[in-house]
């Protein structure tokens, strides 16, 4: 699926470490006041004034986090990046700077890299934040990528898993099971790929859902939102394994049960029709699917007002005693305890 572009192929091993790092991180401006040294030195400098500082990791690892042979390298640089804003905002904090790291294989010739730079550079530049370092080394097999985000914010501002209390609203932003349903597209293609390696897939149909697994936002946007509405959270993760387990996360730290409404659950129509084609229920994709990158945040009753009528965000349930348990209200009215699979009588093959 990935055609090869006959382009003229560099050994890493030609440029060196630092040669490949001056390389690949040429084009970084920096932007932010924040920091005062990027790249160039031993570390970075950064300077938060008055606010507190935010900091997230993730770890990304071929094979267990991404399949090259569907994922573009551009768009797997701008996923990586996605994943740690995401985790910012999460925090209602303002992303500032990224550092990089990669260990790669020699299987990956220097226009790959250059490639996978590429998406990181676009995703910096779009959502404004710096890349102020990172290491590069060898590995013996694959691709892996950790990236470092950090952020700012005021402390009074920061919303945590905790703060969710009894009788909350329980709000999403976007909708859900977009990135699962476009994984099952690609890795149907996969498939017939290897059977037909000049069959030509039709994504078109597909082109929301694909684009959700291949190339999500982080909800930089809603951050903003949230703070132009004057809206505060009590509690508030992001959507990376599912909103089933994200659920439970804010109930396990904010001590509290919930009622999720199966009915209220915002679903597009590509990814209904998808799993109807996929013989699969919604629910439990959009419940347990994952890599949605949505905002998952719980509020004061007295703030719905605030955010009514709002595309962006839609009430799916409310917080209850902890002693009730995190429930699924289905639309025949039963309530059906929630699992992190989703529910009890579904298991994550
Ligand atoms: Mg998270």
């Amino acid at each position: 699926m990935l055609e090869d572009k006959n382009q003229e192929k560099t050994d890493l091993e030609k440029l060196g470490e630092f040669g490949l790092i001056d390389h690949l991180t040429q084009h970084f401006p920096i932007t932010r006041k924040s920091t005062l040294k990027g790249i160039g030195d031993d570390a970075a400098v950064l300077d938060f004034k008055g606010s507190k500082t935010i900091v997230s990791t993730d770890l990304l690892v071929e094979g267990v986090h991404f399949d090259l042979s569907y994922m573009p390298l551009k768009h797997l640089g701008y996923k990586a990046v996605m994943v740690n804003l995401s985790d910012i905002y999460a925090m209602n904090a303002e992303a500032t700077q990224i550092t990089v790291s990669i260990a790669v294989s020699n299987r990956f010739p220097l226009e790959a890299l250059e490639e996978l730079y590429e998406g990181i550079t676009l995703a910096a530049k779009l959502y404004k934040v710096d890349l102020v370092g990172g290491d590069t080394t060898s590995s013996m097999t694959g691709l892996i990528i950790s990236i470092t985000a950090l952020g700012k914010a005021k402390a009074a501002d920061i919303v945590y898993r905790s703060g969710a209390k009894e009788n909350d609203l329980l709000v999403v932003t976007g909708d859900l099971g977009g990135a699962y349903m476009g994984l099952q597209v690609l890795e149907r293609e996969k498939e017939v790929f290897k059977v037909n390696p000049n069959s030509q897939p039709d994504l078109e149909p597909y082109s929301y859902i694909v684009e959700r697994q291949l190339k999500p936002e982080a909800r930089k946007d809603i951050f903003e939102l949230l703070k132009k509405l004057d809206v505060h959270p009590t509690a508030m993760i992001d959507i990376s394994d599912g909103l089933s387990s994200e659920i439970l996360h804010l109930c396990k730290h904010s001590k509290v049960g919930c009622h999720l409404y199966e009915d209220k659950i915002p679903l597009d129509p590509t990814v209904i029709s998808a799993c109807e084609e996929f013989k699969m229920d919604s629910t439990l994709v959009a419940l347990s699917g994952g890599e949605d990158y949505e905002l998952l945040f719980t509020l004061d009753q007295k703030e719905f007002p605030k955010i009514k009528g709002n595309p962006n965000m839609t009430v799916v349930g409310h917080m209850t005693a902890e002693n009730e348990g995190a429930h699924l209200i289905s639309r025949n009215n039963s309530k059906i305890p929630l699992t992190a699979q989703g529910w009890n009588s579904f298991a994550k093959t």
